[in-house]
C-alpha cells in the first residue's frame, strides 16, 4: 500500500470513528474496530519492511496519530500502545523473537500493549530475579491499557543494575493477572488495568531487551520529552469546533498551536548531539503544548456553554483527554517542566 493510500484509509477511518467516540468511551473499545485499523495497515506503520511493516517517516505516523486521537481518543490509546512494542522488537538483539512475532504485529493479526511505566519511578514496582539463565518477574505495574483486547504484552522489570523487557502472552493466569480494571476520568473505555505479576517465568528467548538501568533511563528521558502527536490531535479537533463557536479566541489559539506543533516536530526530528542534548528545550515545548491543549479544549467548553457538559458532546471528552495528557507518559522532569510552565504563566 502506498503512503497516499495509507493516509487516505486512516483519514476515512478517523471520520467513521468520530461519531461513535462517546459511546466507545462508555461501552469500551472493541477488537473488531482495532482489526479495522489493522486491515488498513495502521498496526505496521512503523514496522520494518522485512516484516511487512510500512516503515513510514515519522511525519506520516504523526498524521495518523493526530487523526485517530482527534476522532476517538479511546481507540487511539489502545492502538498507540502497540507501536513501542513493534519499535523495540525491531531493534532487539533477539532476532529469533523478532522473526517470530514482528510479521504478525505488523499485520495487526497480533496486537500488543505495554506495561513498563513503573520503570520511570525511582522505585520500580516490578522486579526481576535471576534463576539460572531464566528470570522471574514479580510486582504490580499500575497501568496496562488494552487488557482483554491485546494478544501480547511487553512487560518491564528492574534489578538493582538493569532493566529487562519481555514479550509474553496477555492472558490472565497464575503468574500474570489483571489486578483490577481502573475506573478512569478519561480514556475509560480503554480496558486499562493494573497488572499483577507473581513470579512470571521469563526465558531468555522471551527477552526483547536487557540494558543497564542508567542507560535506559537517559534514553527514555530524552524520548519522553518529545510531544505526543495525540496532544495536537485532540487540540486540533477542539480548535476546529471552536472556529464555529468562538472564532475570536480560535484565531490566536490556532496560531499558538501551529507554532508549538512545528517546533515540537522539528525538535523530535533533530538528531540529539549527545545524551541529554536538547532535552530541556523539548521538555519546555512539551509542557507548552500540553497546557495549550487544556486551554483550547477549555475555550471550546466555555464557548459552548452548558451543552458542552452533555456526555454526547465531544467538547467535555476532549477537555478530559487534554487533562489525561497532563499525566500520560509523565517523567519526573516533564512533571516539573509542566508545573514550572504553570507557575511561569502566573509570574
Ligand atoms: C489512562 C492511562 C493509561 C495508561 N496506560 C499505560 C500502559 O498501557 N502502559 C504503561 O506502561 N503505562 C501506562 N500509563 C502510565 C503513564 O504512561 C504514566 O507513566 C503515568 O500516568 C505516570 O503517572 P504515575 O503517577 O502512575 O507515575 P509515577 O511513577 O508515580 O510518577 C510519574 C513520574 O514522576 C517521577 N517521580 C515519581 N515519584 C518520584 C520520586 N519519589 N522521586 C523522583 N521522581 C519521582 C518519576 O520519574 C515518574 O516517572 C497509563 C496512564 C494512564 C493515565
Amino acid at each position: 500500500m502506498s503512503t497516499t493510500e495509507l493516509l487516505e484509509a486512516a483519514r476515512a477511518l478517523g471520520q467513521s470513528l468520530a461519531p461513535e467516540a462517546g459511546r466507545v468511551e462508555r461501552e469500551g473499545v472493541e477488537r473488531a474496530t482495532l482489526d479495522r485499523l489493522a486491515a488498513a495497515g495502521l498496526y505496521g506503520l512503523t514496522g520494518p519492511a522485512w516484516a511487512g511493516g510500512g516503515d513510514v517517516p515519522a511525519s506520516v505516523y504523526r498524521k495518523v496519530a493526530e487523526w485517530l486521537s482527534g476522532a476517538d481518543g479511546n481507540t487511539w490509546l489502545v492502538w498507540f500502545q502497540h507501536h513501542p512494542v513493534v519499535k523495540m522488537l525491531a531493534a532487539s538483539p533477539n532476532t529469533d523473537l523478532a522473526g517470530r512475532y514482528l510479521p504478525g504485529l505488523c499485520a495487526g493479526t497480533l496486537q500488543a500493549g505495554v506495561a513498563f511505566s513503573h520503570l520511570r519511578n525511582p522505585s520500580p514496582s516490578v522486579t526481576a530475579t535471576a534463576e539460572g539463565d531464566r528470570w522471574r518477574f514479580s510486582g504490580t505495574q499500575p497501568w496496562c491499557t488494552g487488557w482483554g483486547l491485546i494478544d501480547l504484552v511487553l512487560v518491564g522489570a528492574a534489578t538493582d543494575e538493569e532493566v529487562l523487557f519481555a514479550l509474553v502472552p496477555a492472558e490472565d493466569g497464575p503468574a500474570v493477572r489483571c489486578a483490577g480494571e481502573l475506573s478512569l476520568a478519561a480514556m475509560a473505555g480503554t480496558r486499562t488495568v493494573a497488572l499483577a505479576l507473581d513470579g512470571l517465568v521469563v526465558e531468555p528467548a522471551d527477552l526483547v531487551l536487557r540494558a543497564p538501568r542508567r542507560d535506559w533511563a537517559v534514553a527514555d528521558h530524552a524520548r519522553s520529552a518529545n510531544v505526543q502527536p495525540s496532544v495536537f490531535g485532540i487540540a486540533l479537533a477542539a480548535l476546529s469546533s471552536l472556529r464555529q463557536t468562538g472564532a475570536v479566541v480560535a484565531e490566536p489559539l490556532g496560531e499558538a498551536l501551529h507554532d508549538v506543533r512545528a517546533r515540537a516536530y522539528r525538535l523530535a526530528d533533530e538528531e540529539p548531539t549527545g545524551p541529554g542534548a536538547g532535552v530541556d528545550e523539548r521538555l519546555e515545548t512539551a509542557a507548552e503544548a500540553i497546557l495549550l491543549g487544556v486551554e483550547v479544549t477549555s475555550a471550546l467548553v466555555t464557548s459552548l456553554g452548558g451543552k458542552a457538559m452533555v456526555l454526547s458532546h465531544p467538547a467535555q471528552r476532549w477537555a478530559r483527554e487534554a487533562m489525561f495528557h497532563l499525566v500520560f507518559a509523565q517523567t519526573g522532569a516533564l512533571r516539573s517542566a509542566t508545573l514550572a510552565a504553570v507557575a511561569g504563566a502566573r509570574g
